[in-house]
């Protein structure tokens, strides 16, 4: 640790990632923005939609087998002030928040990485001109902090997925329209399909909404022979 980096530590002052008031240190939320998390309960395995039957049965889309992940899990329902914190994250430009929320992240994820036998984990990235506009990328911000509490033992490919298309915004589209406006933007870059191939790959994302974009990204990486690809999300959006 540099001189810089000690005095930014004691300097440190860990606040709720949502709201900003001070909270004692490795609490990610205040008691009331906490109090608004919702677990996501039943949710189909493969595809992490939620769904009123016991979590041993597939959603219809992946029984009709439309699906290319494995398995998917979320922990948490996207909403409340989850969703404002990883909003924050996202468009506030604040990927010190990544740091307040690992402990809303890394317990699962890393027990994904293990109980999946994952052998390398990918986060979903963004085009590089969003990665410009933002100065980073959320889903790598998550990882990161979960690499750097030492809890996740998998090695971390910021760079294997490239984002080769740049994609109108995905709100207000429907499923379908989404994975049409999705097809080939994900490729494995050519120098990173070594690491991809004959592994299975853990895909993170902040948010999975109709996991157009975590189907869309799992398909490059099965195209340049991933083993198998898995999901993780912070939060899925649900009805
Ligand atoms: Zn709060
Ligand atoms: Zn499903």
């Amino acid at each position: 640790m540099t001189a810089l980096a000690r005095a930014l530590e004691l300097l440190y002052v860990p606040r709720c990632a949502a709201c900003d008031v001070r909270v004692p240190a490795g609490q990610p939320l205040c008691p009331p923005c906490a109090s608004s998390l919702v677990e996501l309960g039943p949710a189909c395995p493969r595809c992490a939609e939620p769904l009123a039957a016991p979590p041993a049965v597939t959603c219809a889309r992946c029984a009709r087998g439309d699906w290319p992940l494995e398995s998917t899990a979320a922990p948490w329902r996207f909403g409340g002030d989850l969703a404002r914190a990883l909003r924050r994250l996202k468009f506030e430009r604040r990927p010190d928040l990544a740091r307040e929320l690992a402990p809303l992240v890394t317990p699962f994820l890393a027990a994904v990485a293990r109980a999946g036998e994952v052998g390398l984990v990918v986060p979903v990235p963004l085009h590089w001109r969003r990665l410009a506009e933002r100065g980073f990328n959320p889903a790598q911000a998550l990882v990161a902090s979960a690499s750097k509490r030492g809890e996740l033992a998998v090695p971390v490919d910021a760079a294997a997925l490239r984002r080769v298309r740049a994609t109108a915004p995905q709100t207000g589209l429907s499923a379908a329209e989404r994975e049409r406006n999705l097809r080939k933007a994900f490729r494995v870059a050519p120098r990173h399909v070594r690491r991809v191939a004959g592994r299975r790959v853990l895909l993170v994302d902040d948010v999975i909404t109709t996991g157009a974009t975590l189907a869309a990204a799992a398909r490059a990486l099965r195209d340049a022979g991933a083993l198998a690809v898995l999901g993780f999300a912070v939060a899925r959006a649900g009805d």
